[in-house]
């Protein structure tokens, strides 16, 4: 299976010379057709880092997207239509952050993913749990809620749009932190979410870890069938650390 190495770069950098400077870093890492890179600038840095890396096989991506409409009166969003005339290739859909900071909530993600899938962007839908619903053994029962946005999809029949549905498993407890679950842990639940989607009638879909990756950990990751790939924060942002888990994930 294809890996997937997707940088989530938040609200960074703070300057569009910095982000040219990081677009330009990540073109020129080697091209393994066993893994796939993928990077998300901001909104405002997404024309320019498109523009830098559209001859090299990294998807541009966005971090989230308007869940009302391609067009119209939606004041202060950016819809999915907007971000593939730029050239992105997929969406960032329901990050903790977003759940947090913005009170996202499932009836609103199923109206963004559908979004998505209507402008033929892929989505990789965030999940994960928080430290307090960890600690009481809660983390597959709050999973399988946050993944119940995808059950009334009709289009999740389609092929074509299962090959475009990424799913990140991302502890909200483990992101920026420093900490990870173990890998024992991060292999079940990364089975269960495989299991859900099966019964979905999607086969195998894509896994990703997310949630202090880093140069360090990445091979252990890696080297996991169930981990089929990561979605990196901070590291993303270091192009050296970044290299390395592309590195440790083309590998296998
Ligand atoms: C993230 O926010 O998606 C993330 C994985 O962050 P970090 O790698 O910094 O933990």
């Amino acid at each position: 299976m294809v890996k997937y190495v997707i940088g989530n770069w938040k609200l960074n950098p703070a300057t569009l010379t910095e982000a040219a400077a990081l677009a330009h870093a990540i073109g020129a890492m080697a091209n393994d057709a066993n893994c796939h890179i993928g990077c998300t600038p901001s909104f405002v840095h997404l024309a320019a880092v498109r523009e830098i890396l559209k001859h090299s096989s990294v998807w541009v991506g966005v971090q989230d997207i308007g869940a009302f409409g391609a067009t119209g009166a939606f004041t202060g969003d950016v819809s999915a239509v907007q971000a593939v005339d730029l050239g992105a290739k997929f969406a960032i859909i329901g990050h903790s952050e977003r759940r947090a900071y913005h009170k996202e909530d499932n009836s609103l993600l199923v109206k963004k993913i559908t979004q998505a899938i209507s402008a033929g962007l892929a989505v990789v839908l965030c999940v994960g749990e928080t430290k307090s619903e960890y600690e009481q053994g809660e983390t597959l029962g709050v999973l399988d809620n946050q993944l119940s946005v995808l059950n009334g999809l009709t289009v999740l029949q389609d092929k074509f749009v299962q090959d475009k549905l990424l799913i990140a498993y991302e502890p909200v407890w483990a992101i920026g932190t420093g900490l990870t679950p173990t890998i024992d842990e991060v292999v079940a639940v990364h089975r269960h979410i495989k299991a859900n989607l099966q019964h979905l009638g999607v086969d195998d879909v894509c896994v990703l870890y997310g949630g202090s990756v880093n140069d360090k950990n990445a091979a252990e990751f890696a080297g996991c069938d169930a981990v089929n790939g990561a979605l990196v924060g901070g590291a993303s942002l270091k192009v050296q650390s970044f290299a390395t888990i592309v590195e440790a994930f083309a590998q296998f």
